[in-house]
C-alpha cells in the first residue's frame, strides 16, 4: 500500500549521501538532532563525543563562524552569541561574581555603559569608571580587589585609541583580566588578545558582517578565562540563529577587503574634512595631528580604522544641514555597512547626556560620525562636500 501523504510529508529525512564537500557552508536550520540511540544522546550531551543535539547548546554554522573568529584573534577560543550585547553579557557573566570590582572606561557605547553600570551594580559588582583617553586614570584605578578591566579598541564616537598592552600589564600586575571590545577596530587592525588582553568582544552587527542585516556577537579568549563560558552562554540563552551565523560568514569573506578600502577612503575623508572652513576638529587617529597617531600606528600598523568624527563650527544647526544636504549619506545610528553612513550622536547614542555631560566627553550639537564605507574615494568625497556646502550656507 502506498504511503498517504499524512505519513510522507511530516517525516525527517535522510540527507543525501556526500562524495564531496560543497564549497559554500550549508545552512543547518535545526533546532534539534536525532541520536542513534541513549548511549549517543548521553556522550553527546556530556560533550564526550562531537556532535549536536540541541542548537541553543552549539550547531554546526555557529561553530563554522566561531572557527573563523578563532582564526581571526588566533585565539584559543571563540563563541558566538546573539548579539555584540550578548557577548559582553556573556563575559561579564562568565568571570564575575557579587562583591567583585570592575573598572571600566567612560567611553564605552552606550549599551556597554549600561550593562557595566547599572544591571551588573543589582548582582552586587561594583564599576568604577575612569577617564578611558589616556591609559594613567585607568592604570591608578586598578587596585589588587579589581576583577575585569573593560575598554575598546577604538571608543565610540570620538575615536580614541586604548593602549592595550600597558592596561593588560597593569591589570594582570592586580590579578585583573582585560576585556576588550574591538568592535570599530576589527580583527583586520586589531588583536588585542597577542596585546595581552584576556578576552575579546566583537559586534558582528557591524563591519564583520559588514551588510546590515544581521544582528550578532563572538567573544574570544584565552583558555584560562573560559571556565565557565560555554555552560552560561547555554544557560543565559545566548545562542545566535544558524541563518544569522550563516550570512555572517558569507559576509566575512570579503572582510579584508571592505576594511582596506574603507581604511583608505576613512583617511581621504578625514584629511579634506581637516582642510575646510566649516569643520572645527576633525577626530581620526590617522592624522598625524591625532593625539593617538603614534599609538595606533604601533597597534593597527598603517590602518586606521572605517570611522571619522568632526565637529562642525555652526553647532546643532550646522548639524542638521550636513544631515539633510548629505543625500547620498544615509543618516543611520549604526556603523560598519558597506555604504557610508552617518550619525548624530547627541541625537541618538548620547541623547540621555545633558549636554553639560554631552561636552565633558567632547560631545557637541555640531559632531557628527562617519562611518566611511566602500564607494571610490570620489563618491565618498563628494557626498561629504554636499554636506558641508549645505552646513557652510546656514546662519
Ligand atoms: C554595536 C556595538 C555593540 C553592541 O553590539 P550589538 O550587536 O548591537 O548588540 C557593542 N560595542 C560597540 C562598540 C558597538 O558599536
Amino acid at each position: 500500500m502506498p504511503s498517504p501523504p499524512d505519513d510522507v510529508c511530516p517525516r525527517p529525512e535522510h540527507l543525501p549521501r556526500l562524495g564531496t564537500q560543497p564549497l559554500s557552508p550549508p545552512l543547518y536550520h535545526a533546532a534539534v538532532y536525532a541520536c542513534r540511540d541513549t548511549g549517543q544522546a548521553a556522550a553527546l550531551l556530556a560533550h564526550e563525543e562531537q556532535g549536536y543535539v540541541y542548537s541553543r547548546d552549539g550547531h554546526p554554522n555557529a561553530d563554522m563562524l566561531a572557527h573563523k573568529c578563532r582564526l581571526l584573534h588566533e585565539a584559543p577560543e571563540a563563541i558566538v552569541c546573539s548579539s555584540g550585547m550578548a557577548a559582553l553579557a556573556l563575559a561579564a557573566l562568565a568571570t564575575l561574581q557579587p562583591g567583585d570590582r570592575v573598572v571600566a572606561s567612560n567611553r564605552l557605547y552606550g549599551r556597554t555603559q549600561q550593562l557595566f553600570g547599572p544591571e551588573l551594580a543589582r548582582l552586587g559588582i561594583r564599576v568604577i569608571t575612569a577617564d578611558g583617553t589616556r591609559p594613567q586614570p585607568l592604570i591608578e584605578a586598578i587596585t589588587p580587589g579589581t576583577r575585569l578591566v573593560v575598554v575598546e579598541t577604538i571608543a565610540n564616537p570620538l575615536l580614541e585609541v586604548a593602549d592595550v598592552q600597558a592596561l593588560a600589564a597593569a591589570a594582570h600586575a592586580c590579578g585583573a583580566r582585560l576585556l576588550v571590545d574591538n568592535t570599530f577596530a576589527s580583527p583586520v587592525l586589531c588583536r588585542p588578545l597577542e596585546l595581552g588582553a584576556d578576552l575579546v568582544v566583537e559586534s558582528l552587527t557591524k563591519i564583520m558582517n559588514g551588510h546590515s542585516d544581521v544582528l550578532l556577537g563572538v567573544l574570544a579568549g584565552r583558555s584560562e578565562a573560559w571556565e565557565r563560558v560555554p555552560a552560561v552562554h547555554t544557560t543565559w540563552g545566548m545562542a545566535a540563529s544558524p541563518y544569522d551565523c550563516w550570512l555572517a560568514l558569507r559576509g566575512m569573506g570579503t572582510l579584508a577587503l571592505r576594511v582596506e578600502r574603507a581604511c583608505e577612503n576613512a583617511l581621504a575623508v578625514a584629511q579634506f574634512l581637516q582642510g575646510r572652513p566649516e569643520v572645527e576638529t576633525v577626530h581620526y587617529p590617522g592624522l598625524p595631528t591625532s593625539p593617538y597617531h603614534a599609538l595606533a600606528t604601533k597597534q593597527f600598523g598603517a590602518r586606521y580604522g572605517t570611522i571619522v568624527s568632526f565637529r562642525l563650527k555652526g553647532g546643532a544647526q550646522a548639524a542638521e544641514a550636513f544631515i539633510s544636504g548629505a543625500q547620498r549619506i544615509p543618516f543611520s545610528p549604526s556603523l560598519g555597512d558597506l555604504s557610508t553612513t552617518l550619525s548624530h550622536p547627541a541625537s541618538t547614542s548620547h541623547r540621555l547626556l545633558t549636554s553639560q555631560e554631552q561636552e565633558a566627553l567632547g560631545i557637541g550639537g555640531g559632531t557628527i560620525r562617519l562611518s566611511v564605507g566602500i564607494e571610490s574615494r570620489a563618491f565618498v568625497l563628494a557626498a561629504v562636500e554636499e554636506g558641508l556646502h549645505a552646513a557652510g550656507s546656514i546662519g
